[in-house]
Parts: structure tokens; C-alpha cells; sequence
């Protein structure tokens, strides 16, 4: 009994991978969604693969359904089980994978880059680098600071000097306190100040030289480190700069991998839109992904808000994924090539990504 019903399970099995190939049969295809190459709205799918399948579809002549997941490592592990007979989306081609699934010809040349937000460097963000350095609580300290050393003691010197012979001061409090302060202020910038004439404002005068010199070294002090600060925080440049910070990718993709390559422990989202959401909530500081994903939401959803950083780090090329030993890879690789031929591809290419 039992080992009938083993045979009989067999034989199902067996079944159904010739049923996948069988013309006529619906094929299953693995998908996920990832703008723009698979988006989802109330018609259905849409994007450069889905088209692109659509069009292979169509020169196999086989009916097909697509079977979703969440992300590529769920992409991965449906194709493992048999869960679709293909799988389509933005599914880069790696050594590893390969040993495992079988590949169509490449299908779109892609690569990983970073994205940062807008407002990171360059010339456009440098005002707001500048602003929260001018009102920050280290600003306003040394502002104070410089009211005390000027305002305080020019009304001191005014008050002692404005009777004095000299007539260093007018005795009235306009213009004389205009002369203190200005008096003053050269003594807080270091500049030898004229003497004053009673004993209270030579004293005064001591104090201020000194004053001013505590001041100057407190004052560059703070805004070098205030600076650097808000440099380090700011500038990615270039991978280089992000190990120590927050990073984020999708679950079980080729950037994952590429960021645990450089110490880079990635903060992974199934849906890149997450990543992107965190981003501008200033969750993380950069994302690396495809390029091309990342071209297609800074020049959309993304516009103003973000930026990309320098050249691709790493090129890849994105495939179709089959089980290993799948019989649809010839035939699929055969629509691909026609296709590139007729002009289909270069259509759907131009449509989302314009002219090449
Ligand atoms: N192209 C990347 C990979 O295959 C990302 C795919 C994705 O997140 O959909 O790993």
C-alpha cells in the first residue's frame, strides 16, 4: 500500500514537470513586485519584465499566471520548491544561484549603486548644513559670549571714562556708548585698545585683553568641532563611507551581500519602497540597490528628495530563473533573442526607461 502510494506520488510529480513544458499548459511564473521592472495596480501588472514576459509569452504561445512573492530570497525559495516553472522580475545573475537554477540569457544589464538623501552634500544641501551650525546651541553660546565681552564692559568703560579729561568717551550715553562699544569690540578681537585713563579702566582693559583670548580659542574651538561634526555625519561620497552606518537594502539580494562584503551589516526591507520611506525619515543613511530602481524613484516619488552617489559599484545582469534542467530555457532564450532582433525588446526597453 504504502509503496503504491509512493509510486502513485512519483508519478504526480513527474506529471507535473511535464505538464510545465507540455504546450498549452499554463506556466507559473515567480514575480515580485519592484518598480520599474514589475509594479501592480488596479488593471494588474505592469513594467519592463512583465512586458518583456508578456512578449515571450505570447512567442511561446503559452498561457501563463503570475505566482507573487515578497522578495527575491522568497523568489528563490519558490523555485526551489517547484512552487513556478519560471521567474521573473529583477533577479540578478550570480555564480552562486547558478549552481543551483538554470539562467536565461541575460536580460538586462544592471548594477548596485548608493542613494542618499538630497540634503546629505553638495552645493544644494550646503545651506542646510550651514542654518542648524548658525542657530545651534554652540552658536548662540558664543554669541552670548561676544555680547558680554563687548556690551557689559563697554558700559563699565562709558560709565568711568565718560567725565575724564581725555574725552575718549562722550560724557553723553549717545554717542558714547557707540565709542565703548566700538572700543571694546577691538579689545575682545585682541587689538591693543586705547588707554583708558581711571585705574577701574586700565583694569578693565587687562581683563578684556584676556577676556579675548580665552574667547578666540573657545570660539574656534567650537565651530571646528561643530564642522566636523556635521561633516561626519553628512558626506557619502563613495562606499568608503559607509561602514558605521545605517544602510539599508532588500532581504536576501546580491546588495545584502555586496554590503556584508565591505562590513556593512545591512538593515534589509522586503519592499525597497521601505527602504526608500526609512531613508527619507532619516532611518538610515544610504541605500544600495539596483541602479536602475534607484534611477527610477529618484526621478519619480523620490524627486528633490534624493540623490545618486557616484559610479555603479558592481555590474550585474539580471536573468530569468528556471528550475535546474528546465526545458522551457532553450525555447524561452529563443523569444529573447527574436525579440532583441525584431525591435520588441528595444520598445519595452524605450517605454520605461526611454531611447537607449
Ligand atoms: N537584483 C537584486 C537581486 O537579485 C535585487 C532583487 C530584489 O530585491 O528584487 O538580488
Amino acid at each position: 500500500m504504502a509503496v503504491a502510494l509512493l509510486l502513485c506520488a512519483a508519478g504526480l510529480a513527474q506529471a507535473q514537470t511535464a505538464d510545465a513544458t507540455a504546450p498549452g499548459a499554463e506556466l507559473r511564473v515567480i514575480t515580485r513586485v519592484v518598480a520599474p521592472f514589475v509594479l501592480k495596480d488596479a488593471e494588474g501588472y505592469k513594467g519592463f519584465s512583465v512586458e518583456l514576459w508578456q512578449a515571450i509569452a505570447k512567442e511561446l504561445n503559452r498561457p501563463f499566471h503570475f505566482v507573487e512573492k515578497g522578495n527575491v530570497k522568497e523568489i528563490i525559495a519558490g523555485v526551489k520548491a517547484g512552487e513556478g516553472d519560471a521567474a521573473i522580475a529583477a533577479i540578478s545573475v550570480t555564480a552562486e544561484r547558478e549552481q543551483q537554477f538554470d539562467f536565461s540569457q541575460p536580460m538586462f544589464e544592471s548594477g548596485l549603486q548608493i542613494l542618499a538623501r538630497a540634503d546629505q552634500t553638495g552645493a544644494a544641501g550646503a545651506w542646510s548644513q550651514i542654518l542648524p551650525l548658525l542657530t545651534s546651541t554652540s552658536t548662540l553660546t558664543v554669541l552670548g559670549l561676544l555680547a558680554a565681552l563687548i556690551i557689559v564692559p563697554a558700559h563699565i568703560g562709558w560709565w568711568v571714562e565718560r567725565r575724564k579729561e581725555n574725552h575718549l568717551f562722550p560724557p553723553q550715553y549717545f554717542p558714547g556708548i557707540f565709542h565703548a562699544m566700538y572700543w571694546a569690540t577691538g579689545a575682545a578681537a585682541g587689538q591693543q585698545p586705547d588707554p583708558l585713563y581711571s585705574g577701574i579702566g586700565r583694569l578693565l582693559s587687562t581683563l578684556l585683553i584676556l577676556g579675548s583670548l580665552f574667547f578666540t580659542s573657545y570660539f574656534t574651538a567650537t565651530i571646528t568641532t561643530s564642522l566636523t561634526v556635521q561633516q561626519l555625519k553628512s558626506d557619502i561620497n563613495g562606499p568608503e563611507d559607509l561602514p558605521g552606518r545605517k544602510v539599508g537594502t532588500t532581504t536576501g539580494s546580491t546588495a545584502a551581500a555586496f554590503l556584508r562584503g565591505i562590513s556593512v551589516e545591512p538593515v534589509e526591507f522586503s519592499k525597497i519602497d521601505d527602504a526608500f520611506s526609512a531613508l527619507n525619515a532619516k532611518n538610515v543613511d544610504a541605500v544600495v540597490f539596483d541602479a536602475p530602481v534607484l534611477l527610477y524613484y529618484a526621478a519619480n516619488k523620490g524627486q528633490g528628495k534624493v540623490r545618486l552617489v557616484g559610479p555603479m559599484l558592481k555590474k550585474e545582469n539580471y536573468g530569468i530563473m528556471f528550475p535546474q534542467g528546465s526545458e522551457l530555457r532553450k525555447p524561452v532564450n529563443e523569444a529573447l533573442l527574436k525579440l532583441r532582433e525584431n525591435g520588441t525588446y528595444d520598445a519595452i526597453y524605450a517605454k520605461w526607461f526611454g531611447a537607449q
